[in-house]
């Protein structure tokens, strides 16, 4: 190539500065290929040799590993074309790119697509009266369809007790899942009893058991929070009573560690023995006073004057002013024996559950307690109690309470306050008169109307 003057580059340290003369030769096996570099050397009139990092040195790697790898005849020169191809443009050119480039954007969609909703060929049935292909598939809708209503563009199915559930698309159910295990009400109840309160609350999709136990498995603060039972299970014994807030139990829980924000360490709480509705206060110490104060303010003003209340052996539950209330509402206060305090199992258990619930609620420092207080409350009566097989909530007022969840995803009984709300007045009015009737029918002194 005829060339004269040459500028070489190395990544090796050693070999570049053997070359240069820095470093001698020690190793053997190096000497031939050292006195073969320094030969061709000798034919340039000037030739400098330097060292690069092993980075920059990519090419030359590339055309030795080549070199290395082809077994190439001695006699005749081969001239080796090297070209460069990126997979990626260079930085600079993708940078203009850009600007030309098709942008494709994608957007969640918030309906499924058709074929993944298990509403779809239902209400393609009732609607169109159209089947799937599949013949099984086609029986099964067949099947399926007649528990089924469709009604103001929503699906409902009929459950065995006649109540009408909104079917829930995939996307909606696990909002459900969420919002009634964790959310304002969520009491984070076990899988089995979450699909029950799914049910009561107007909602349906098929695999509401199951996906109800895999979402309570996989809580996080329901893992953290799980009780210990080392307790064989025991039949229950049931204490009569004949109407809701006649029994009262009453205890305090505390003290609790780390006290409140506000310096709040025990809970006063009351249970009712029939329908296992509860109230409870944070307080900073319990005092006679406090108790008393309670027992007017949230049993006796709210729910009536009870037949009976239970307690255990605290000083504060068997001071004066405790005697003066109970002498003046005339109830009875029983205690439970020192030795025997499980005697006031209803406010032992209610205790339990409350504790739990608020463990799952708090934030990080666990100092605003007395702030979650009436929300874990809420929880509670919104959840159902094995005991009774209801919530407290229901056997108090006869219904299921309007949850956040049912405005978002409206249940029937909500989808048909909002849309007519008129009707819904007629509707009223005519079950007011039909009673009305059926009492004067029976014998029964008939509600006087004012014309
Ligand atoms: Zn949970």
């Amino acid at each position: 190539m005829h060339i004269d003057c040459l500028q070489a580059y190395g990544d090796s340290q050693l070999a570049v500065r053997q070359l240069n003369g820095q470093y001698a030769v020690r190793n053997a096996t190096l000497v031939p290929y050292h006195e073969r570099a320094k030969y061709l050397m000798s034919q340039f009139q000037d030739i400098h040799v330097s060292h690069i990092p092993r980075s920059e040195n990519d090419k030359a790697d590339a055309l030795a590993n080549l070199a290395a790898s082809l077994t190439l005849p001695s006699e005749r020169d081969i001239q080796v074309t090297i070209g460069e191809r990126y997979l990626l443009p260079p930085a600079i050119e993708r940078i203009e790119e850009v600007a030309d480039s098709n942008v494709i954007t994608s957007s969640e969609c918030e309906e499924e697509p058709d074929d993944l909703d298990w509403r779809h060929p239902i209400i393609e049935y009732l609607l169109l009266g159209k089947l799937p292909n599949d013949s099984r598939k086609k029986a099964e809708v067949r099947r399926r369809a007649t528990r089924f209503l469709y009604l103001n563009d929503t699906l409902y199915k009929r459950s065995f007790d006649g109540m009408l559930l909104r079917c829930l698309s995939k996307q909606d159910a696990t909002k459900a899942l969420h919002d009634t295990h964790v959310g304002t009400c969520g009491a984070h109840q076990a899988g089995p009893k979450l699909s029950n309160q799914l049910k009561r609350l107007g909602y349906y999709w098929p695999t509401m058991v199951r996906d109800s136990i895999k979402f309570a498995t996989t809580c996080k603060d329901c893992q953290l929070h799980e009780d210990f039972i080392h307790q064989p299970p025991q039949q229950l014994h049931p204490t009569t009573l004949s109407w809701p807030f006649e029994a009262w139990g009453l205890d305090v829980i505390g003290m609790i560690k780390p006290k409140s924000s506000r310096q709040h360490q025990y809970i006063l709480a009351a249970t009712d023995y029939f329908s296992k509705w509860a109230e409870a206060i944070p307080l900073k110490e319990v005092r006679a006073d406090d108790v008393t104060n309670f027992i007017r303010n949230h049993i006796i003003y709210r729910y009536g004057v009870p037949s009976k209340i239970i307690s255990d052996n605290a000083l504060y539950f068997k001071c004066k002013s405790m005697t003066k209330l109970y002498e003046k509402y005339k109830f009875q206060h029983s205690f439970s024996a020192s030795y025997n305090p499980s005697s006031n199992g209803q406010a032992e258990a209610f205790n339990k559950v409350l504790c739990n619930i608020l463990k799952n609620m708090v934030s990080g420092n666990k100092r605003d307690w007395h702030e979650r207080l009436p929300e874990a409350l809420w929880a509670y009566m919104m959840t159902i109690r094995n005991s009774t097989g209801c919530t407290p909530y229901n056997l108090v007022f006869g219904f299921e309470a309007v949850l956040p969840l049912e405005v978002q995803l409206p249940s029937l009984r909500v989808a048909l306050q909002l849309t007519n709300p008129e009707e819904n007045a007629n509707v009223r009015l005519e079950e007011l008169e039909a009673f009305n009737r059926n009492i004067s029918g029976s014998g029964g002194r008939g509600i006087q109307q004012k014309s």
